[in-house]
């Protein structure tokens, strides 16, 4: 498995629409194991294909060492409108966490790397991956969920360089998650 170079924020394949995938084939699984293998050595709790340049519909997800998966073809069936806010962070905005609001639980059909269909849920953190991933599958980020302050703030920074140079999170150790 290879580590794959993680595209920053500007690249234009984070603002595309990924594909859907059609072949469930040995260049689709040596995608996902390689996307596995970078979204770990970076630390992530989720990587979208787009973030590795690749506009397939297909995601790695992790919320713990046995909690982990690959996913092709979501499709959002149904989020609560309960929400939650936490501090999220995207490996393509490093060092970058803001406030983010989003449903607390969601359902997704979902293929599996062979093309087996199955239902996934997922609730607070899983629920947050779910939908930060299936948001960079349709090019749409984290900063634009953001409170109209913070995504101002979000853009000066960017904007400065900060992406180039990131600053590590105010409480090390407590790092929200990056996906
Ligand atoms: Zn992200």
């Amino acid at each position: 498995m290879a580590v794959l170079p993680i595209r920053i924020f500007g690249d234009p394949a984070l603002r595309a629409r990924a594909a859907e995938v059609t072949d469930f084939d040995d260049v689709l699984r040596r995608l996902a194991g390689d996307m596995m293998e970078t979204m770990r050595q970076a630390h992530g709790a989720g990587l979208a294909a787009n973030q590795v340049g690749v506009l397939k519909r297909l995601f790695t997800w992790q919320t713990g060492e046995d909690e982990h998966g690959a996913v092709a073809n979501p499709v959002l069936l149904e989020s609560s409108e309960e929400t939650q806010e936490g501090e999220e962070g995207c490996l393509s905005f490093p060092g970058l966490w803001y406030p983010t609001r989003r449903p607390l639980r969601v359902r997704m059909r979902v293929q599996d790397v062979r093309g087996e269909e199955h239902e996934v849920e997922g609730k607070e953190l899983l629920a947050r991956i779910l939908l930060h991933e299936l948001d960079h599958l349709n090019g749409i980020l984290f900063i634009d969920h953001l409170a109209r302050h913070d995504r101002k703030e979000a853009m000066g920074r960017i904007r400065a360089g900060e992406l180039e140079h990131p600053r590590p999170h105010d409480h090390p150790g407590a790092e929200p998650p990056v996906a």
